[in-house]
């Protein structure tokens, strides 16, 4: 029988593809499958050239396939084999209606007026991920069509690209609205011109009232003609700010009076107000839901991924997209993620920044990625945390410690550790016998890494050696205890002063104390000290020694500092600073 015509065969050809592409970011390997299969089927060695052709079909039907169904394949028929990586990792939930659409788009729409912060995770995260599930794209669009009150600033163009680029999550394409103006008006202009859209010149407080009562305003029913004139009078300045305002009609019974004929666009005197872009080119400014509606639309978005909060404002845009003969995008809305004890508004953000309540966006005491980053959180653990909270409606908060501890499990495996000596104390040793060579691991379970080593000689005469040790480690002291210098030897306290603890070499080996369970701090040898600087999140200072070894470090690496943290190195030069991330 011709292999291709192997029913069986096939089907294990097919299960072997879907495997590998699985494990493959969704390509299965041809050459690997071969293999698999020889592995199998010994009879089939003489016929390999037949039976690469048939894997060959095989593997490109598979690799057509989306990611995401090639593992919805393999989870609904072998599900045994995927239990450890579903272990390992947790995984998004397919999106809905995925397969309505050739090319999944997603989106990340910030108002560049602040530094971005842990709350834009969600957003961030869940749209970027999905949009590399299915092999998509993600678009990064700046909404920036408020001159006057969440005014956008130049710098934060910049820096949302900065925390993006940090966070892992590329770019595919980027728009800036206030770019679009004229797209903006060309589509109000066919509302208006299709009776959809009204520019009202009611005082709000008029407008409310009518809107209450279900009623249109005056100017809800006058003619097209009538209200292009306006249309084109808005557009040449001839209204002031407040003066007038574009609606969309909606039902004038929508239960939510918030629905009802929502603003558009407005007027904003950007002679006073220049944007930060365009200047003072545009008067007639639009608001969130016109922009944002039309552009999902534009730039072809099928997934849109938000907040709750926003589930108001697509009930008001599928009024737009009703009058326009569109389709309204899927839509998603996760609740909220609060952080207990963190984040505070971007205004707030903002203010404190230029009053000096904060140091800059950075500030440790900020939730902003930049103030992670600088602590040495890293983008990994926040992608964890957000996609194993995944985009289901309920509120979700966490805490701080629980951040920190996705964090630990990756900086644990990956940190070189050293020692650091916070508020130090002299310790003088009698009695030492020998010149002591430490040779310390820079990861303990991680020998390939290298090793920090150091001196600990007495000094000639009295066989007195000096070290330093934390202030708190020395109050903790009592004369007559035994301690033991980690991985150097053990002393006891004979005597304490404020800023002096005197001990006795006691013994060399750890195993001679193990069992009386002493305490083990840190040190470092008098000569092999380097002044540190640690900045705490509360943005209070830590000042001590660091171990010489430091010296070689780089800005940027993530250490720990052994019984006191995990720490971001900021600068190394005269002395060195450091930022705490946590224990
Ligand atoms: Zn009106």
């Amino acid at each position: 029988m011709a292999l291709e015509n192997d029913v069986d065969l096939k089907e294990q050809i097919r299960k072997a593809a879907l495997l590998n592409a699985v494990s493959h970011d969704g390509k299965a390997q041809a050459g690997a499958i071969v293999g698999k299969i020889l592995g199998e089927r010994a009879d089939l060695r003489s016929r390999v050239k037949e039976l690469s052709g048939v894997i060959n079909t095989v593997v490109n039907e598979v690799n057509i396939l989306p990611l995401a169904e090639q593992k919805a394949i393999v989870e609904k028929n072998w599900p045994e084999t995927q239990k450890r990586e579903k272990a390992e990792e947790k995984r998004l939930p397919p999106l809905p209606n995925a397969d309505k659409y050739p090319l999944i788009v997603t989106r990340f729409s910030p108002n560049p007026d602040c530094v971005l912060h842990l709350g834009s995770a969600r957003a961030i995260l869940l749209s970027h991920e999905y949009a590399r599930m299915y092999n998509g794209k993600f678009i990064l669009r700046f909404e920036d069509t408020d001159p006057k009150v969440k005014r956008p600033s130049l710098v934060f163009y910049d820096s949302i690209r900065q925390d993006l680029k940090w966070l892992g999550c590329k770019v595919d394409e980027e728009y800036i609205q206030s770019d679009r103006l004229p797209i903006y008006y060309e589509y109000t202009q066919r509302l208006i011109s299709d009776g959809n859209a009204y520019i009202c010149e009611c005082p709000p407080e008029e407008f409310r009232k009518k809107t209450l009562a279900k009623q249109a305003c005056p100017c809800r029913n006058l003619t097209a003609t009538d209200q292009l004139e306006r249309w084109n009078r808005m557009l040449g300045g001839g209204y002031a700010e407040g003066q007038a305002v574009v609606r969309v009609k909606t039902d004038l019974e929508h239960p939510n009076p918030a629905v009802r004929d929502w603003p558009a666009l407005r007027v904003i005197d950007t002679k006073k107000c220049p944007h930060p872009r365009v200047g003072s080119k545009y008067v007639v400014w639009p608001l969130y839901n016109l922009a944002a509606g039309l552009d999902d639309h534009l730039m072809g978005m099928t997934h849109i991924i938000r907040g709750k909060e926003h589930y108001t404002n697509m009930v008001r845009q599928k009024y737009m997209y009703q009058h326009l003969g569109w389709e309204y995008p899927e839509a998603i809305h996760y609740g909220r993620l609060k952080i207990t004890g963190a984040f505070l508004s971007k205004s707030k953000i903002v203010q404190g920044v230029k009053d000096g309540t904060y140091t800059g966006y950075d500030d440790p005491r900020l939730g902003t990625f930049a103030a992670l980053r600088k602590r040495g959180i890293t983008p990994e653990a926040i992608k964890k945390m957000i996609i194993d909270v995944g985009s289901k409606p309920n509120d979700v908060t966490l805490s701080w410690e629980n951040l920190y501890s996705y964090n630990r499990k990756i900086l644990d495996a990956v940190s070189d550790r050293y020692f650091f000596v916070p508020e130090p104390v002299e310790l003088k040793v009698s009695a030492v016998p020998k010149t002591f060579h430490a040779k310390l691991p820079l990861h303990p379970e991680n020998p390939d890494r290298g090793f920090r080593e150091y001196t600990v000689a007495p000094e000639t005469g009295d066989g007195t050696a000096g070290l330093w040790i934390s202030r708190r480690d020395a109050e903790a002291l009592e004369v007559g205890r035994v301690v033991r210098l980690m991985e150097l030897f053990n002393v006891q306290v004979s005597g304490k002063t404020g800023d002096s603890v005197k001990a006795t070499f006691a013994s060399e080996s750890y195993e001679d104390v193990r069992k009386i369970k002493v305490q083990l701090i840190q040190w470092i040898p008098m000569g092999a000290e380097f002044p540190c600087r640690v900045v705490m999140p509360d943005a209070s200072v830590t000042e001590g020694f660091a171990e010489s070894a430091c010296k070689k470090l780089k800005a940027d690496a993530i250490i720990q500092f052994e019984r006191f943290g995990f720490t971001r190195v900021d600068q190394v030069g005269e002395k060195m600073v450091a930022y705490y991330a946590h224990k």
